[in-house]
């Protein structure tokens, strides 16, 4: 079923739309708003929220994009039109999550999403099963939202290992319960986990998060490593006048415990919409605090699309990393494709539009007809997020509801 953007005809045809909409189309004959994509051609990625369907247009109607115009070659992949492949893909398993915070999420939290939106367990084993075994995916990490939170995660992850070829499995956790989890969830499939650990302060952890929970994630990150799930990469978000004065201690804790530490650069992905650069403790910031205690040097292990940027530390064999989404994008590079809880498939991060899986799931639509639309939307992927541009516009869901 044919759709266009809401408010201003079909704005990607410009940059290129398998199928672009005679100029005279009258927007004013559209009906019917339904957040339903088609061909790719949700006008989401290019910045509209909802999408309308097209009923009665009496008008040219719809054709093909002129010849050679940006046509979508025919391959299975999630190919996009700068070259790049998808073969990351990130799943958000719940919007709920157990901390707060203060860069991701209000202290009262935030409207979760209706559960009946929620993708089902098998509607998610299905999606991953299309995206490993007709678009190439083989990487598939599980987040949220905090994701330990999710009933049935074992279930999920059994059924995700036993899919042929098999995705290398992993899982972003803010470690609240893992301490008694992390057996169970190697023995159902996750080869890696990320956690998150933005200080080594109990009273710290609390203003940060909101909850006095350090205890718990040291424990967690502990039982992680016990069960055999190595590297536990950790995660770690500065705040200026917060916890920016633990870049080192941060790092000698890690290496000590043979964790793989990695600073992300705030980005303006809070709920909240409070972000601000030049309160983002930027990485050159802090390399140049690291460069005071440690010898830096660039680590020679291929990059490919990982986002963080690594060095060994005093020669190595420890690392340290830093993400920097802001000031050094790696989007050139990017291999994502992003799945909300409820079942919208999102080509970035930073994408302000979506295209909805479920109402395809949930309607009948083959593997196929889902895998042509997954591959059709990630054709349309943005170039870059676009946080310098000056219409940057911070996405709608926040960071915790997409999946970080
Ligand atoms: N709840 C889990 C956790 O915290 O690890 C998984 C979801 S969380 C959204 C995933 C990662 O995003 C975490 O490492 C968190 O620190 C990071 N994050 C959240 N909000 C962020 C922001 N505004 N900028 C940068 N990173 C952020
Ligand atoms: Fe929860 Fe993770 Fe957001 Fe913190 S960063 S509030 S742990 S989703």
């Amino acid at each position: 079923m044919p759709v266009l953007p809401r408010d201003r005809g079909c704005g990607t045809a410009a940059a290129g739309c398998r199928l672009w909409i005679g100029q005279q189309m009258r927007i004013a004959t559209f009906l019917q708003v339904r957040r339903v994509g088609w061909d790719g051609c949700t006008g989401r990625d290019a910045g509209y929220a909802d999408v309308v369907t097209v009923t009665e247009l009496g008008l040219p109607g719809l054709r093909l994009a002129p010849p050679g115009e940006d046509v979508r070659p025919d391959d299975a992949r999630l190919i996009d039109r700068f070259g790049r492949v998808a073969t990351d893909l990130r799943v958000s398993l719940t919007d709920h999550c157990n901390l707060r915070c203060t860069y991701c999420m209000p202290a009262e939290g935030l409207d979760w999403l209706p559960s009946e939106q929620l993708l089902g367990d098998e509607e998610i084993v299905r999606l991953v099963r299309i995206g490993v075994a007709r678009l190439g995916v083989d990487e598939v990490r599980f987040t949220g939202g905090e994701p330990l939170l999710r009933k049935g995660l074992e279930s999920i992850l059994s059924q995700v290992s036993a899919l042929v070829p098999r995705p290398e499995i992993s899982l972003t956790t803010n470690g609240i319960g893992l301490a008694r989890r992390a057996g169970a969830l190697a023995e159902a499939g996750v080869d890696r986990l990320n956690v998150s650990l933005d200080t080594l302060r109990p009273d710290r952890f609390k203003t940060i998060t909101r909850r006095d929970r350090l205890t718990d994630v040291l424990a967690g990150m502990a039982a992680a490593r016990a069960a055999g799930l190595d590297p536990v990469k950790v995660n770690t978000v500065l705040l200026r006048g917060v916890n920016d004065d633990e870049v080192v201690g941060l790092l000698r804790h890690c290496l000590a415990a043979g964790y793989q530490l990695r600073f992300i650069e705030q980005m303006p992905l809070d709920a909240q919409h409070s972000w601000q650069r030049e309160a983002m403790v930027t990485a050159e910031e802090i390399l140049a605090r690291l460069r005071g205690s440690f010898t830096l040097t660039p680590d020679p292990a291929e990059r490919g699309g990982e986002p963080a940027e690594r060095w060994l530390v005093d020669g190595g064999p420890g690392t340290v990393g830093v993400i920097a989404s802001v000031t050094r994008p790696f989007c050139g590079a990017c291999d994502r494709t992003r799945l909300t809880g409820d079942g919208q498939l999102r080509s970035c991060l930073f994408a302000r539009g979506e295209t909805d899986l479920r109402i395809l799931l949930r309607g009948g639509a083959s593997d196929e007809m889902i895998a042509d639309t997954w591959r059709a939307a990630m054709w349309r992927k943005a170039a870059g997020h676009g946080i310098d541009d000056p219409e940057f516009l911070q996405p709608d869901r926040p960071m915790s509801a997409i999946g970080g």
